[in-house]
C-alpha cells in the first residue's frame, strides 16, 4: 500500500499516477483514480463501448467518461457500489424489459459491482444510442400553420 502524501489516497502501486485532486481530463485518468478493485470493470466497460461504437470520441463530459460524436452518446460513472450508465431516457425506455433486475431511472441505470456486469447489454445500449433513429414523438401529422 502506498499513500499519496498530497491527497491521502491509497494505492497498491507506489507512486501510482493519479490526478491528485484535479479533475480527470481523460477516461484513463478518470479510471486511474477510482478504487483499485473496480478499475478493471471500468476498463472493460470502456472497451466494450469502444468496440461497439469505434467511431465515437472518448472524452470527459459532465465529469463522466463519455463517448461523443457530434453530441454526447453515452456516459458512465463509478459510484461506491455500482457503475452508472447514462444512455438517455429513450434508450432506457427501449431496453426497459431487459433492465428489470437493475435499478434504473429516467436517464440512468445502475449496475451493482456485486452482480456480474452485463457487458454485452452495455454494448448493445451504446450501439442503439449511436444509431440514427427517427423518433416520432406524436402522430399528429396535420400541418401546422405558422402563427402570425
Ligand atoms: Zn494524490
Amino acid at each position: 500500500m502506498w499513500q499519496c502524501p498530497k491527497c491521502g489516497r491509497e494505492f497498491n502501486n507506489e507512486k501510482q499516477r493519479h490526478s491528485c485532486g484535479e479533475k480527470p481530463k481523460t477516461i484513463d485518468e478518470y479510471i486511474s483514480v477510482q478504487r483499485e478493485e473496480v478499475q478493471h470493470i471500468l476498463h472493460k466497460i470502456r472497451d466494450v463501448i469502444h468496440a461497439a461504437i469505434p467511431e465515437a470520441e472518448e472524452r470527459i463530459s459532465w465529469s463522466m467518461p463519455t463517448f461523443w460524436k457530434k453530441k454526447n452518446i453515452i456516459h458512465f460513472a463509478a459510484s461506491k457500489n455500482h457503475v452508472g450508465l447514462y444512455p438517455g431516457p429513450e434508450a432506457i425506455e427501449h431496453f426497459a424489459d431487459r433492465l428489470k433486475e437493475y435499478k434504473y431511472s429516467k436517464g440512468a441505470i445502475q449496475f451493482p459491482y456485486s452482480k456480474p456486469i452485463p457487458y454485452e447489454l452495455i454494448a448493445e445500449i451504446a450501439k442503439w444510442c449511436y444509431e440514427p433513429k427517427i423518433i416520432i414523438e406524436n402522430t399528429d401529422f396535420s400541418v401546422k400553420m405558422p402563427s402570425k
